[in-house]
């Protein structure tokens, strides 16, 4: 995945910079799960949906009352 693709896809599933001791994390708001970016070699590919856990919103929605937030977020882009 090219660099931009990889931010967007980032930002598309909810994903927020944080810092730690000059350490840099991506940080999800709704299932509190922080990803240590200095554990990825430049070879690995972060997958950012199933970075989140079992029970986020971002991912799963919730069940019979609001789809996923990331599919929310895309079909709003899409209308526009
Ligand atoms: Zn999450």
């Amino acid at each position: 995945m090219e660099t931009q693709e990889s931010i967007l896809a980032i930002a598309l599933f909810g994903w927020l910079p944080e810092r730690i001791n000059e350490q840099h994390l991506l940080a999800c708001g709704f299932c509190q799960r922080r990803v240590a970016l200095w554990k990825f070699k430049p070879e690995d590919e972060l997958n950012p949906q199933r970075e989140h856990r079992w029970f986020c919103l971002w991912i799963y929605g919730i069940p019979k009352h609001s789809p996923p937030v990331y599919q929310q977020l895309m079909a709003n882009l899409k209308e526009k």
